[in-house]
């Protein structure tokens, strides 16, 4: 039994520290965000964001242990997504969405973390990433998330610039407008308790950009960027 013991822990593989969730966006009969490519074609975030979803985690399970919170198009609530997180033991956890406006010229990507803010302009944001299967807003206990945003903000700011630094490299020759790195205060980040990042792709609502978005290039592009961003933050925070 002694030798058994020891055989388990120096064949642990080294990657398993880090556990990383995706989770894609909203499914099945929550669609999220509603693109018009013309008068009879529509697109959903929510098929959006699994076919992103996948991309990054192709390219980040090569290095790393990575799961989804849902590989096909099903609905699962924001607590179920967090309940995911535990049973996985994930480090970190990327939300990944595609934005959405009235002002249908409003384009470009941008990269949430979990903080309070006051900005008008992102609580329109997190209203509609907040919305639950019944359309109601989720009460989450106010205490709870002030503890999380404490523990994880520090992490989680680090991941942000990281991700979006490479975002901002990787998406230059398709000419995406860059938005920035903003706080946003988005239950599903709260629930999770871990360090993580909730992604804004790109504008659904504005069809020169949802013609982009759409594309190969830019969906291997953005996958890459995050994938190869969460390597950068994965790496620095060990250490020389
Ligand atoms: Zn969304």
């Amino acid at each position: 039994m002694k030798w058994l013991g020891l055989w388990l822990i120096f064949s642990l593989p080294t990657a398993a520290a880090n556990v990383i969730l995706l989770d894609p966006g909203h499914g099945g009969e929550e669609t999220g965000a509603i693109g018009k490519l013309d008068k009879s074609r529509r697109v959903y975030e929510k098929d959006l964001s699994l076919r992103l979803a996948g991309k990054i985690k192709h390219h980040l399970e090569k290095t790393h242990t990575v799961f989804l919170t849902r590989s096909v198009d099903r609905a699962v609530s924001l607590q179920e997504r967090a309940d995911i997180a535990d049973k996985v033991k994930a480090d970190l956890f990327v939300s990944v969405h595609f934005n959405s406006s009235t002002d249908i010229k409003a384009h470009g990507f941008e990269t949430y973390y979990l903080d309070n803010n006051h900005d008008a302009a992102v609580r329109k944001v997190e209203k509609q990433e907040n919305i639950t299967l019944k359309g109601e807003d989720l009460v989450v206990n106010q205490i709870l998330i002030d503890l999380t945003i404490q523990q994880t903000v520090q992490a989680s700011r680090a991941l942000a610039l990281a991700v979006h630094g490479r975002l901002r490299s990787h998406l230059q020759p398709v000419g995406i407008t860059n938005r920035g790195v903003k706080k946003g205060l988005f239950y599903v980040l709260a629930l999770s308790k871990r360090p993580g990042l909730l992604l804004e792709a790109g504008f659904v609502s504005n069809m020169g950009e949802l013609k982009t978005i759409q594309q190969e290039e830019f969906m291997e592009r953005y996958a890459l960027g995050v994938a190869n961003g969460i390597r950068d933050y994965l790496k620095n925070k060990k250490g020389p």
